[in-house]
């Protein structure tokens, strides 16, 4: 199947845009997490959402959710690994899995960490942001984890199933439970090293080597998740319509730029949703 519209992300903004662009008769996958975002959860009290003053951040998630299922959007829980330009629609990698929409809205938030040294040159030479789409890559290999995000225990897990060794980095606080072949490093990664592919880790205690290191976060940079799409830095570049430089890709909330703020994210997800629509629609007045 063929989607009309991708929505990446289940904050403000991707939520807003689903909502959109279903009650618009757009078929729609939402993808991202059921508890919604971390960056709503974590809110004591919001003042500044109009209409609901003062609601906590757990609250406003209820609210969001009880939204999508009025109007009939579900949550598809999945982390998209990449998006590519494939012409008349998009793929997006989800694990082994690859999805096709005509459209895709990026609301995925705003990356604040910042790249390890070495990481963005072994990009694809040793370095990994997807357990599930690299571990067979690795298989019988020594490999590392940089455990940022919430499922990154689990993927370890299912890594050590697959790969010779792992070594696992919390970055988090969680760690996995230790076994045979998955072992505990609590020392602060510093660089990923090697000549022309990953050799080690180095950390602030020594060196470990593997051959592949899976940075596993909530997010990735937006360059490195949609393949020649206009970037400054961590925002990707929106016009006022949240149109990009692909055809067809739109950003909306934090992701397309400051303020970080919810209202500014759900007014720019249906910003991205109309203007996903009328896409859309051009597109059909063309085939007629
Ligand atoms: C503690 C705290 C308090 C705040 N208080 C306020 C406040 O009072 N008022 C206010 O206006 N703003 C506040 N903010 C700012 C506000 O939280 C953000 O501006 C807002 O959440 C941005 O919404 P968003 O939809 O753009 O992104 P986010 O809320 O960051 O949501 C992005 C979602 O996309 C998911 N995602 C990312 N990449 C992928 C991928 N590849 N595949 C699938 N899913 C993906 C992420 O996991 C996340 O769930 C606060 C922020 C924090 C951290």
């Amino acid at each position: 199947m063929r989607y009309d519209v991708a929505v990446i992300g289940t904050g403000p903004a991707g939520v807003s845009a689903a909502i959109t662009s279903k009650i618009r008769n757009k078929s729609v996958i939402l993808l991202g997490s059921r508890s919604l975002s971390p960056k709503i959860s974590k809110a004591h009290r919001i003042d500044n959402y109009p209409g609901l003053p003062a609601i906590s951040g757990s609250d406003l998630a209820k609210a969001l959710k009880a939204h999508l299922d009025e109007v009939g959007v579900g949550i598809t829980e999945k982390q998209v690994g990449s998006v590519y330009a494939m012409g008349e629609y998009f793929g997006l990698q989800c694990g082994e899995e690859m999805l096709e929409a005509t459209t895709v809205i990026v609301a995925s938030g705003v990356v604040q960490a910042k790249s390890l040294e070495g990481e963005d040159k072994f990009l694809g030479r040793g370095v990994s942001y997807c357990a599930t789409c690299d571990a067979r890559l690795y298989k019988g290999r020594p490999v590392a984890v940089l455990g940022y995000s919430a499922d990154s225990v689990n993927e370890a897990q299912f890594l050590s199933e697959i790969v010779d060794s792992v070594l696992y980095f919390p970055m988090n606080g969680e760690e996995p439970e230790e076994s045979e072949n998955l072992k505990v490093v609590r020392e602060k990664p510093l660089a990923i090293v090697g000549d022309n592919k990953v050799a080690a880790v180095r950390t602030d205690s020594g060196e470990y080597n593997i051959d592949c290191v899976f940075i596993l976060r909530d997010a990735v940079m937006p360059d490195k998740l949609i393949p020649g799409v206009e970037t400054d830095g961590a925002h990707i570049v929106v016009d006022n319509m949240m149109r990009t430089n692909l055809d067809g890709l739109f950003a909306c909330g934090d992701i397309a730029g400051k303020p970080y703020q919810y209202i500014k994210a759900a007014g720019q997800g249906n910003i991205a949703a109309l203007s996903a629509i009328t896409y859309l629609n051009d597109i059909k007045k063309k085939e007629v």
